[in-house]
């Protein structure tokens, strides 16, 4: 199934995508529970009674989690390809160690930093000109756990999403440390909408992106490096995961810096994230 977070006559709502994509059933769920969970008030409990159904067409998307009760966990450099570009681009701190990790390198991203889709990535000149993109698969946390093993990892997945991993380099290389870089105000767009578990075979699931239209990335989440299972595994190992709480999982290769000369984000620009089985996040960005 799919859950969407939307606006409908200035209402915030919470429903369920039918018919290709085309309608939603409204849940019978409070306005204020979905201004901040979104569709993590779904988590652990019957389907709330629907009480309308609504073209698509009519609503604004909001995030699915509009804003996550903590930081986004995010894998770097999780793809070989992308790895390897990243190394050789100048911008990875940590590059000294290999362009391949040894094990998963986890940073995050702050909550305020979520965007729904159509909403501007906001360029600030004065603090950074070096904005680029990635398109990832999100997992989104369904029950609370700790010292999760890899056999178990895939029962503590609710669903999926999508992300677009906004960095900006120069920020990213200069702090060593990555969270500046990724965590500049609108640097998380998340969306359309989010999908329950079953809906994704992660052993073949493409991810694309487009720039203007012009094809950047193409992948598949089956070439991860490290698998969802070992990421939870790793993140867990002393860490209690929540429900709600959300992992992004890297990277394909293409990103702006991937290209000689690199491929910045402009204002202007229209980035659009597609992944199978999910849908599509479309951000345009904008200078501020
Ligand atoms: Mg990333």
């Amino acid at each position: 199934m799919k859950f969407a977070a939307f606006i409908h006559n200035s209402k915030t709502c919470l429903g369920r995508l039918v018919e290709n994509d085309a309608f939603l059933e409204r849940f019978d769920v409070s306005e204020s529970t979905i201004e901040q969970d979104g569709v993590v008030s779904l988590i652990d409990r019957p389907l709330p009674d629907i009480t309308a159904k609504i073209p698509v067409s009519d609503v604004e998307l909001l995030a699915p989690i509009p804003r996550p009760r903590r930081n986004i966990f995010c894998v770097g450099k999780n793809y070989y390809a992308h790895a390897e570009e990243f190394a050789a681009s100048g911008f990875d701190s940590s590059a000294a160690k290999g362009a391949v990790p040894e094990a998963p390198i986890v940073f995050s991203k702050l909550p305020e930093t979520v965007e729904a889709t159509g909403n501007s990535i906001r360029l600030d000149s004065a603090v950074t000109n070096t904005v680029d993109y990635e398109a990832e698969l999100a997992v989104i946390i369904g029950k609370a756990g700790r010292n999760i093993s890899k056999e178990e990892a895939m029962s503590y997945v609710w669903g999926y999403t999508i992300v677009n991993d906004v960095t900006s380099r120069d920020l990213q290389g200069y702090h060593s440390q990555w969270l500046i870089g990724k965590s500049q105000d609108s640097f998380c767009p998340m969306g359309p909408w989010a999908v329950t578990a079953d809906e994704i075979d992660l052993a073949d699931t493409t991810v694309k992106c487009w720039v203007n239209g012009d094809l950047r990335q193409d992948s598949n989440t089956g070439l991860l490096i490290f698998d969802v299972p070992t990421i939870i595994a790793a993140i867990s190992n002393g860490i209690t995961l929540n429900p709600g709480d959300v992992i992004a999982t890297g990277t394909p290769a293409g990103v702006g810096i991937g290209f000689n000369p690199p491929k910045y984000l402009a204002a202007g620009d229209i980035v659009k994230i597609e992944i199978e089985g999910i849908g599509t996040l479309e951000n345009p960005v904008e200078d501020i």
